[in-house]
């Protein structure tokens, strides 16, 4: 397919020409023709899939042809839950409507509130906003919400992990009733069907990539480590493989501060990005990492959700994430478009749960590689022979009742 054949303006095709992009992506593919013609939509897609010009494209058609926004309002609402996505979701905004008259702006918090007033002044056709601060500005009457008619919930799943929820719920409260909804999310679970019944109105669904799937260019592997040798190991392994950048989750904010100390100690170049670090210092850590100065990003995963840094080759679980999702997610960071990624784990004992439930959700065993030196002396318990989809055992049809004298089927 090609972006022409999907009713596109010739100002944005002109835009992702300058983009490089050929043809739509699979979710842009659904996503597009169903939001232009004005259906409520529920989307299942990760990052990494193009889901962004999939709503920020549709939208910038169906707005250049609307009256603009009066002072202090906005006719698309686009709610994310983490500073880095907001500031990206922009970016992509202004790339893509590079040759539209329409005006944007990003509001999230961290950063002084009066220029982000400022810019709501005179109004915008698109605003992108993190929550809390959206609430903010809206009681200092920076914006009103009665023109709006477009509502992106992005990376819903995780606005709901984040708490969003009574807020994002204020926000829908002040929101006129008739408008077009979009909800993005890389999981359906039941909060977010639930949250979906009461804000969509006939959604068509769409999907890409099937769900909680890894994507299968990316190597995995796990190394048993005890939890207090982690650190060295992950030295001896930037070193020994030759790592030139890599991705470090850690699981806490304290343990990707503690990491970072560890690996400059052992003079290995590295930047933390989590929730306590300011808007300026994720921004400096990001553009550092991209620009091959930072050798090792650690994040949680909060913080790198969203962040967008093109074919990352190594992806490290420093510590195994808790909800078994953001496994996923992580390792998506890498071996992206067809190239090869990889994605170790190191795993100590009391993890075993975690990797239990990780590998229930992959459906496979993940390989255990064990490292000499290494050898954890709190042995990491077995996995559970992982039991495929086509050996598992079809549940018996129910038995027929026998028939009672004079009855007939
Ligand atoms: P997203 O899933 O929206 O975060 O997008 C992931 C990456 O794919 C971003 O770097 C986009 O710039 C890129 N991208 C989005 N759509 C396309 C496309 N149709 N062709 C090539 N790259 C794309």
């Amino acid at each position: 397919m090609i972006f022409e054949s999907l009713g596109l303006s010739p100002a944005i095709l002109n835009a992702l020409v300058d983009k490089g992009y050929n043809s739509p992506s699979p979710i842009q593919e659904q996503t597009i023709p169903v939001i232009l013609a004005g259906n409520d939509i529920m989307a299942c897609a990760q990052t990494g899939t193009g889901k962004t010009a999939g709503f920020v494209l549709p939208i910038l058609q169906m707005l250049s042809t609307r009256p603009f926004a009066n002072s202090n309002r906005t006719l698309a609402l686009i709610l994310t839950p983490t500073r880095e996505l907001a500031a990206q979701i922009h970016e992509s905004i202004l790339a893509y409507g590079k040759y539209q008259r329409l005006r944007s702006t990003v509001v999230f918090g961290g950063v002084k509130i009066n220029p982000q007033m400022m810019k709501l002044r005179s109004g915008v056709e698109i605003l992108v906003a993190t929550p809390g601060r959206l609430l903010d500005l809206y009681q200092q009457n920076a914006i009103r919400f009665n023109d709006v008619e477009i509502l992106v919930l992005d990376e819903a799943d995780r606005m709901l992990d984040m708490g969003f929820i009574h807020d994002i719920k204020r926000i829908l409260a002040l929101l006129p009733k008739k408008r077009q909804n979009l909800l993005f999310s890389a999981t359906f679970s039941n909060d977010i069907r639930q949250l979906a019944k009461g804000l969509l109105n006939q959604p068509v669904e769409v999907s890409v990539s099937p769900q909680n799937t890894t994507a299968t260019t990316v190597k995995q592997k796990l190394y048993p480590v005890d939890k207090n040798s982690k650190a060295l190991l992950l030295s001896h392994l930037i070193r020994s493989e030759k790592w030139f950048q890599a991705l470090v989750f850690c699981r806490t904010k304290h343990g990707a501060n503690k990491l970072v100390k560890l690996l400059s100690q052992d003079n290995i170049n590295s930047a933390a990005i989590h929730g306590n670090k300011s808007q300026a210092q994720r921004t400096k850590a990001l553009e550092n990492f991209k620009l091959g100065k930072v050798q090792i990003l650690v994040a949680t995963d909060i913080a790198a959700r969203g962040i967008d840094i093109d074919q990352l080759p190594q992806v490290v679980n420093f510590d195994l994430p808790n909800v078994p999702e953001d496994y996923v997610h992580r390792i998506g960071r890498t071996g992206r478009a067809g190239s090869n990624g990889h994605a170790v784990s190191l795993v100590s004992a009391d993890e075993i749960k975690q990797l239990h439930d990780i590998e229930r959700l992959v459906k496979f065993n993940i390989e255990r590689v064990n490292i000499e030196g290494f050898i954890p002396q709190n042995k990491l318990p077995e996995s559970k022979p992982f039991q495929s989809q086509q050996t598992k055992r079809r549940p018996k049809k129910p038995k027929r009742k026998p028939l009672l004298e004079g009855q007939s089927r």
